[in-house]
């Protein structure tokens, strides 16, 4: 049996920018507005297998985090980011093109770049470790989450717990 939440429906949602490095049109800095839809497998304990309530709180944190900031893969081997006085400066090896971003709109995730595959696979795991720490993995088999960028294009992604 499963659960499902869908991203646009349910409002897991959140807005950022990004940029892929050296990608003809998404080397820009550009913006997008995500959704994150989360299906859950596993065995009910009493009425469900996980409260939507609660799958939804854990997913909308995780979206708050990541809302209206500039997101920045730290593990990016084609980046270069230095901090000083409160500014990233962004530098793309090879490139040469210079992003210089307050410290404040900045999010570095622990990702190798900020695709939609790559933000998928930081969902998931923020998601079940989520899980794991709150006991709600016992009675849950697998997780599959999957991060649309715009509305008809995303990235899915699976895990056993
Ligand atoms: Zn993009």
């Amino acid at each position: 049996m499963f659960i499902e939440l869908d991203g646009w429906m349910a409002k897991l949602r959140f807005s950022a920018s990004h940029f892929i490095p050296d990608h003809p049109k998404c080397g820009r800095l550009h913006g997008h507005t995500y959704a994150i839809s989360v299906r859950v497998e596993g065995t009910q304990a009493g009425e469900f297998i996980i409260d939507f309530m609660e799958l939804k709180h854990i997913v909308n944190e995780i979206c708050d985090r990541l809302d209206h900031c500039i997101l920045i893969a730290k593990n990016d081997p084609r980046l270069k980011i230095t901090q000083d006085n409160g500014y990233y400066t962004v530098e793309i090896i090879k490139s040469c093109k210079h992003y210089v971003l307050p410290g404040d709109d900045v999010l570095l995730l622990p990702i190798p770049s900020v695709s939609a595959e790559d933000l998928c696979t930081y969902f998931i795991k923020e998601i079940s470790s989520v899980l794991k720490d709150g006991g709600s993995a016992d009675t849950i088999t697998a997780l599959h989450v999957r991060v649309d960028e715009g509305i008809g294009q995303g990235a899915g992604c699976s895990m056993d717990l």
